[in-house]
């Protein structure tokens, strides 16, 4: 049995490994000059691989999630103990985010391309697949090599169209979808959002926590509470990537609504209590940076002799009102800032459990090229390596 695996990424990388231990004849091909190029980059470098919180309520399809199954039964623990168990050892922070010892994400990338190898596993570096032919009982694979690609069984994990920096592609979705497949249209997800600007223009360079949310003509979209950092163009960080693929879908006025209070409600309601005689502007000073609080002053026209009493009887059935910064969105930036991209293979058109195309039974896919979406914080990748598992378990 020949079996074909096109992309070397973390899902590719995973397939191979769990493949080899079934089958001997396993090529892989990617583009790229070495495999798991965008592993080398994630994580600010440092390769956030998974995350203790790990559960199906936190990803997302185009429709309902198709693989609740699949994550609750290839968990973090599952995904834990299977890194120990090839020597790729990890710690998480306080917050759940595992990485690696070495904290080091192409340490990460060249340790799997290595494991690959020693599976006995042929690996086919700088060859883009071009075109896949159905074959009576094979697949032949179209590409610039003069050598000819047939496999008896093949798993795609192409990943997506995000950071092209590093080669990305998703001509693999032309491809499937000439094989009969559906295919949800490519764009960026996990990315910054673009503002006018309008009530945060003093902000640029700050950091903080705060509870986002996309509003749409008035109906609220999506909400995530997390970090954000304020740019010249607009928003980045956490907070406000986790909500960007709820813009694209969206016609008419789209919002954010950045609450920053909500992390700190119980604390400066006491303080408002306790600390009534002092400047307001002085109260916040233990909270928040002072240029946001100047630009909470500035939005609300107040004056910054205000004494937390006035302010208080003032303010205290609104608040949030206050402490809450209202911007237009302009647009989410391209895929060279995004992380994963929204194009896909339509999950329901794939097998849940062994991830087999129900389109071209023989073809298993695996990784971002299917219609999943996890938040910031390792999510994205821990999909990445378990469906990857499974193709290769079940190829
Ligand atoms: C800057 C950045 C930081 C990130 N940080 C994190 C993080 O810390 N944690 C996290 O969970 N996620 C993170 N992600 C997301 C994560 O990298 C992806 O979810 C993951 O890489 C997807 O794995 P994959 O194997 O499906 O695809 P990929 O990693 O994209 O691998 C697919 C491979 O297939 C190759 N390929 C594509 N088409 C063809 C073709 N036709 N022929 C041959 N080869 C082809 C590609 O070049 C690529 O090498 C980050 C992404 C970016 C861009």
């Amino acid at each position: 049995m020949k079996i074909g695996i096109i992309g070397g990424g973390p899902a590719g990388m995973m397939a191979a490994i769990e493949a080899s231990k079934n089958h001997q004849d396993i090529t892989i091909i990617d583009n790229n000059t070495s495999l798991g190029r965008k592993l080398g980059a994630t994580g600010g470098g440092r390769g956030n691989l998974t995350n203790k919180s790990v559960v199906p309520e936190l990803y997302k399809s185009s429709s309902n999630f198709h693989y609740k199954e699949l994550i609750l039964q290839y968990n973090y623990q599952f995904l834990y103990e299977y890194f120990n168990s090839i020597g790729l050892i990890t710690y998480h922070t306080d917050d759940g985010w595992v990485y690696p010892v070495s904290n080091s994400a192409k340490n990460i990338a060249e340790f799997l391309s290595n494991r690959v190898e020693a599976s006995g596993v042929k690996i086919i570096n700088n060859l883009f697949v071009e075109e896949i032919k159905l074959e009576k009982n094979s697949f032949l694979l179209k590409t610039k090599s003069t050598e000819k690609f047939t496999f008896d069984k093949l798993i795609i994990a192409t990943g997506g169209k995000a950071y092209p920096q590093l080669n990305s592609s998703d001509h693999m979705l032309n491809i499937v979808q000439k094989l009969g497949h559906h295919i949800i249209s490519s764009q960026p997800a996990l990315a910054p959002i673009e503002t006018t600007k309008q009530s945060t223009s003093l902000l640029n360079g700050v950091r903080f926590d705060a509870t986002v949310s996309l509003i749409t003509n008035g109906q609220r979209k999506g909400v995530n509470f997390g970090n954000m950092i304020f740019t010249e163009w607009g928003v980045n960080g956490p907070a406000v990537m986790n909500l960007s693929h709820f813009f694209h879908a969206e016609q008419g006025k789209v919002e954010l609504n950045i609450d920053c209070f909500s992390g700190l409600t119980k604390e400066l309601l006491d303080v408002f209590q306790t600390q009534k005689h002092q400047l307001l502007y002085i109260n916040l000073l233990p909270f928040f940076p002072s240029k946001l609080i100047n630009q909470l002053f500035k939005n609300s026209s107040l004056s910054k002799n205000i004494s937390t009493k006035e302010f208080y009887q003032q303010f205290q059935h609104k608040l949030r009102s206050f402490f809450t910064l209202n911007e237009r969105v302009i647009a989410v930036r391209d895929f060279s800032f995004a992380q994963i991209s929204t194009g896909s293979v339509r999950a329901t058109e794939t097998d849940p459990q062994t991830l087999q195309s129900k389109i071209n039974p023989g073809i298993h896919f695996a990784g971002e090229i299917l219609d999943v979406i996890g938040p910031c914080g390792g999510f994205n990748l821990h999909w990445a390596f378990v469906s990857g598992i499974v193709a290769g378990k079940y190829v």
